[in-house]
C-alpha cells in the first residue's frame, strides 16, 4: 500500500481540524476579536460536512469503491462517469479547478434530473433557487467547502501548484 491516507482516515483528519477550528472560534467570539452569526455558523459546517463525506476528491475512484462513494448509498452510482472521466489524484486533486469539477458535475446531474422531470412530468414545479443569494450565505458555503478539500489535499501530499498534465484520462487508453 500507498501512503496516501484511506477515505477513513481522511474524515477523522477533518473532523479533528473542524474540532480545533470550533473550538478557536469560539474563544475568539468569547473574547470579542471575532463575530460570526449563528447561521454563518452553520452555512459553513454544511458546507464542509458535504465537501467531506459526500464531494470528497477521491470521488475520482467512482468507478471503483470508494468511501465518499459510498455515503451517497444507492445514489453513489451517479458518481461513476466523473471516476472514469477523471484520473486518480489528477485534475480532481487541483487546489482551485478541482473541487469545481465536482460542483460543476453535481449541478450537470441535477440540470439534467430536473430536464428529465420536465419532459416526463410537465406539471411538477421544481423549487428555484431564491434570487440574490447574498454574499453572508454564499461566503461561508465557499469557505467550508473548500476547506475541507484543502484539507484532504493536504494530507494527501498535493502541492498547490499540482499541474493540470495528468488532467482527464485519455479515453483511448481505457
Ligand atoms: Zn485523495
Amino acid at each position: 500500500m500507498s501512503g496516501v491516507p484511506s477515505g477513513r482516515v481522511h474524515n477523522l483528519i477533518n473532523i479533528a481540524a473542524y474540532s480545533v477550528l470550533a473550538g478557536a472560534v469560539l474563544v475568539a467570539s468569547r473574547q470579542d476579536i471575532l463575530s460570526i452569526t449563528p447561521s454563518q455558523a452553520l452555512y459553513f459546517t454544511l458546507a464542509f460536512a458535504v465537501g467531506t463525506f459526500l464531494l470528497s476528491p477521491d470521488l475520482d475512484l467512482a468507478e471503483g469503491k470508494v468511501d465518499s462513494k459510498r455515503h451517497w448509498g444507492v445514489l453513489g452510482v451517479l458518481w461513476v462517469p466523473y471516476g472514469m472521466l477523471f484520473s486518480h489524484r489528477g485534475l480532481s486533486h487541483t487546489w482551485l479547478v478541482g473541487p469545481l469539477t465536482r460542483l460543476a458535475y453535481l449541478a450537470a446531474l441535477l440540470a439534467l434530473i430536473v430536464g428529465l422531470l420536465r419532459y416526463v412530468a410537465p406539471s411538477v414545479t421544481v423549487p428555484a433557487i431564491p434570487q440574490p443569494i447574498s454574499v453572508k450565505v454564499v461566503a461561508p458555503l465557499i469557505a467550508g467547502y473548500y476547506l475541507s478539500q484543502w484539507l484532504h489535499l493536504i494530507a494527501d501530499g498535493v502541492r498547490p501548484d499540482h499541474g493540470m498534465r495528468r488532467g482527464l484520462k485519455k479515453l483511448r487508453r481505457r
